[in-house]
This record gives structure tokens, C-alpha cells and sequence, in this order.
């Protein structure tokens, strides 16, 4: 990635007073002791004018090396001073070549001290700008806009301008213009993250659904503008809306669903002692008959309660027989956007449960023949079941597999590490009303075989790769549309 600024891009002191390093700082530490001393040929030692130039050489050093060469130039310096001054007793100048000695360290004790003050200067001042930078590309690309107390509009950056479909003449105006019942005092008293959610207004009188995050500029307590952070909620809005929709019909299509069940259930059930109850009938009919005239008038009653029991017979096989061929409008679908479209409901599902889904779908060769509602009640019940059996499983996961099976199958898996099924129940668990929770009606898997099979697929159970229940079933794919 390219970096905002180059480290020294705005600072042309900073290579001057780069430290050198290594071999370099000591051949430049050499080089100037020696172009400190090589001048006393001409100054001579009577003058006190050759203790400058050491002293220059001791700075010079201090600022562009470290203190090891820098106590080279100095000890060479001070050495040569003694040298060729003080030695061998004038104690004035070996006095004075002493003082030296302190007054260089001292100046270099200064430089050092400079220099680093500089460095740091020069750092902070790469960091304000990438600093500034940074709060630049953030603010073009956030709806922000400043506001005074008075509830004027200060600033406001593109993005924010986009969002209300306005420009920069909007300065000035009333933010209220922009964000119905604004209020700048009254919120600026709600200064941090807050759900509200306003009513934007762009200029051609359009309105959508706002988040307004208030904040006040920190180093100034008193301050007179607010700085509002805004998030256009449309998208979420709609999305919500969305997820809402099809949960209320995924709803009323699992009552449908779930009547239908339970009605084929009472129906399967209620058939063999009405069977029982018309034999039973028939055989008294025959007994009362032995009676000659007698028998007459009960068997006439028998043969109403006959037809009755046969009437009652009949309408039970009539709701068998409209359930089991109800026409499910099979269309031409895509798997991956059926399920993508269960999102909302999904993470509904995961809040509750605290488990992650993940989705694995070949979405470019899942075009399928399916009613999309029924397909995604059966998905809905499957992946309900699955988080349902991960209750108090460490590291839960749950997994929703689609790919293609062979020219004619794609399947579907939806698979946990939860539970599982152990083998003897596997046989009973699609039964209805069969359940092993608490709560639970024991609908949903003989729904979803309904479903499945209505779509000319199996509902298969067999254990997970994960360790839990793998649920899959096919279903027909759509070849004449394939992409080639
Ligand atoms: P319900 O969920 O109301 O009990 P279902 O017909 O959906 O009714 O499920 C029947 C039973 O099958 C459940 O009670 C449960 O014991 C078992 N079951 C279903 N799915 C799973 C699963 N993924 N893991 C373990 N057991 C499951």
C-alpha cells in the first residue's frame, strides 16, 4: 500500500539532521577533528582562537553523530590542545585546554539534546499530517456535517451533500431543513451512540429514515458546533422490512403447513376405526335382520348411522386426498438466492440461538425446479431444528451445503455438530408429533418430508461430518438453462 505521505515528504531538516551510523559516523568525526586542528599551522598556538574551532568540531559532531565519535573529536581535540599548548607545564593553558575539554562536552551535550527535540518536532509533525490526511480521506467519504448551537449548518462534507441531494450553498441554512425537529441545543445534550431514528429530507422533498450521532467538538467544552455523523437507513430499513415480510409469510405458510400435517395425521388415524366402527355396523345389521319385522325400524336406524359413519369416512379421505395432490407451483429457481433471501430470517435465528450459519452453495450451477416459500419453510424448519440441537454445545456450528449431485440432482445438506440422532430414533423422528423437546409439537420434520417429497426429493438423516445430524434430500435441476 502506498503510504499517505512519505515519512520526510514536508521536511527537508530531517535528512540534514539524520544521524549517520557505523563506519560513517566515525570517518566523519575524524574529518572533523582534523579539519579543526589543520588550521593552527596558520593560527598558530598563541592564539586562544584555536579552541573555536574544535569547539565547532565537537557541535558539528554531536548533531550529525553519536557520542562515541563525538568524544573521538573531542579527545582528540582536547589531546592536541595539551599537546601542543599546555605541555609540559604551563598550567594556565592546560587549564584552559581543560575548560575547553568541559565547555565542548557541555555544547555537545546541548546538540544532542537539540537534535533530538528537532527529530521529535519533525515526527510529530509527519504524524499531524498523516494525521490530517487520514481525517480528510475519512471525511470524504462520510456523510458528516458541523452544526452550530444556533442549529446552522457550518460544514458538510460531499458524501452528506450526495445524501441529502444538495451542495455546498446549503451552508448557512437550517439544519432542520435537512433533519425534521432538529433540535442543535436540545441535542446536543445526547452527545454519544443513540438508535433514534430521524426523518432526512433531501432538497427535492424526498424523505428516508436517519441516524444522527451526535458529538461536540472535545477541546472545546463551551464549543459552539456539533458534529453529526449521519447514516442513511434506508437499505436497512428495507432489508428489515424485507426479513419481516417473509418471516409473516414463511409463518402463515408453516400454519397452513402444519394443519395440513396434522389433519393427514388425524385422517391416517381416524380411517381404521371408522372402517371398524362400519363392519361393526354392517354385522349388527345382519344380526337385527334375523329378527323379520321386528329388526325393521333398528335396522333402518343402523343404516342412517352406516351412512353417517361412511359420510364422515368420506370427507376424511376427501382432505386426505386434496392435501396429498395439493399443487405446489414448482418454478424455476436458483438455490443460492432462495437462501440468501432467508438472511433476515436467519440471523434472527442465529441472535436466538448463538450460533453462526455458514452458507456453502454452488451458486452458479443451482438453478433448480422449486416453489420458493415451501423450499424455504423446509430450509427454515431444518436449520431451526439444527440450532435447537446445538443448545449447550461448545464451538457450535451449523452448515447449509447445496451442490450439484449429477446432471439431474442438485442437493441440498443442512448439517450441525450438535447431538445428534441416535440410531434407533432415526426411523421415528419424521412421524408427526413426534418430539423429544418441551416445548417442541414434533411437526416440522414430517412438514419438511412433505415438502420434499412434493418437490420429488427423499429427506434423508444420517450422521454429520461435523458429529451431529446431516439432513439432505435433492432436488430436480433445471439443465436446459444451464449457462454453458
Ligand atoms: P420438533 O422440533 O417440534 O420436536 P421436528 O419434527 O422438527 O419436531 O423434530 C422431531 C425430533 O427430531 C426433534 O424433537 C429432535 O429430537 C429430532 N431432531 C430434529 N432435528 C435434529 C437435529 N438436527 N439434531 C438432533 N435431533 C434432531
Amino acid at each position: 500500500m502506498t503510504p499517505l505521505l512519505p515519512a520526510t515528504a514536508n521536511h527537508p531538516l530531517l535528512p540534514r539532521l539524520a544521524r549517520r551510523r557505523g563506519l560513517q559516523a566515525w570517518l566523519i568525526a575524524l574529518s572533523l577533528a582534523v579539519m579543526a586542528l589543520a588550521p593552527r599551522i596558520w593560527i598558530g598556538t598563541e592564539s586562544h582562537l584555536f579552541y573555536l574551532l574544535p569547539i565547532i568540531a565537537v557541535g558539528l559532531s554531536a548533531t550529525v553523530t553519536g557520542r562515541k565519535p563525538t568524544f573521538l573529536v573531542l579527545a582528540i581535540t582536547t589531546a592536541a590542545n595539551i599537546w601542543t599548548s599546555a605541555l609540559p607545564t604551563d598550567l594556565p593553558a592546560l587549564a584552559l585546554s581543560m575548560l575547553f575539554g568541559v565547555i565542548a562536552w557541555l555544547l555537545a551535550e546541548v546538540f544532542w539534546e537539540l537534535g533530538a527535540y528537532r527529530r521529535r518536532t519533525d515526527q510529530l509533525s509527519v504524524h499531524l499530517d498523516r494525521r490530517q490526511v487520514m481525517l480528510e480521506t475519512i471525511l470524504a467519504s462520510v456523510p458528516v456535517m458541523t452544526v452550530t448551537r444556533e442549529g446552522m449548518i457550518q460544514m458538510l462534507t460531499h458524501p452528506a451533500c450526495q445524501l441529502f441531494g444538495t451542495t455546498q450553498a446549503s451552508v448557512g441554512k437550517p439544519v432542520s431543513a435537512f433533519i425534521d425537529g432538529f433540535d442543535a441545543i436540545e441535542e446536543s445534550a445526547s452527545v454519544g451512540p443513540n438508535d433514534h431514528v430521524w426523518t432526512g429530507r433531501r432538497e427535492n422533498e424526498i424523505t428516508f429514515p436517519l441516524n444522527v450521532q451526535v458529538g461536540v467538538l472535545p477541546e472545546q467544552p463551551a464549543s459552539d458546533h456539533l458534529i453529526l455523523c449521519l447514516t442513511d437507513l434506508s437499505l436497512a430499513h428495507a432489508a428489515d422490512a424485507h426479513a419481516r415480510d417473509l418471516h409473516a409469510q414463511l409463518n402463515r405458510v408453516w400454519r397452513l403447513n402444519s394443519l395440513g400435517e396434522m389433519a393427514a395425521t388425524l385422517a391416517h388415524e381416524l380411517n381404521q376405526p371408522l372402517s371398524a366402527a362400519t363392519t361393526y355396523l354392517h354385522a349388527s345389521q345382519v344380526d337385527v335382520a334375523r329378527a323379520g319385522l321386528m329388526g325393521e325400524s333398528a335396522g333402518r336406524t343402523i343404516e342412517l348411522a352406516k351412512g353417517q359413519i361412511l359420510r364422515a369416512g368420506s370427507i376424511i379421505r376427501r382432505m386426505r386426498e386434496l392435501l396429498a395432490h395439493q399443487a405446489r407451483s414448482l418454478g424455476q429457481e436458483r438455490v443460492g438466492a432462495m437462501v440468501a433471501d432467508l438472511a433476515g430470517v436467519f440471523s434472527m435465528i442465529e441472535r436466538a440461538g448463538g450460533v453462526q450459519i455458514q452458507i456453502q452453495i454452488d451458486d452458479v450451477h443451482d438453478r433448480v425446479r422449486a416453489d420458493r416459500i415451501q423450499f424455504q419453510q423446509a430450509m427454515v424448519n431444518l436449520v431451526r431444528n439444527g440450532v435447537e440441537a446445538l443448545a449447550g454445545t461448545a464451538d457450535p456450528q451449523l452448515r447449509i451445503v447445496g451442490r450439484v449431485l449429477s446432471d439431474a440432482e442438485f442437493q441440498i445438506v443442512v448439517e450441525d455438530n450438535g447431538i445428534g440422532i441416535a440410531a434407533e430414533k432415526i426411523d421415528t423422528i419424521f412421524r408427526p408429533l413426534m418430539t423429544t423437546k418441551a416445548g417442541g409439537m414434533g411437526l416440522g420434520l414430517s412438514v419438511t418430508r412433505t415438502i420434499v417429497e412434493s418437490h420429488g426429493g427423499v429427506l434423508q438423516v444420517e450422521k454429520s461430518v461435523l458429529g451431529g445430524a446431516a439432513f439432505s434430500f435433492c432436488l430436480m435441476r433445471e439443465q436446459e438453462m444451464e449457462p454453458e
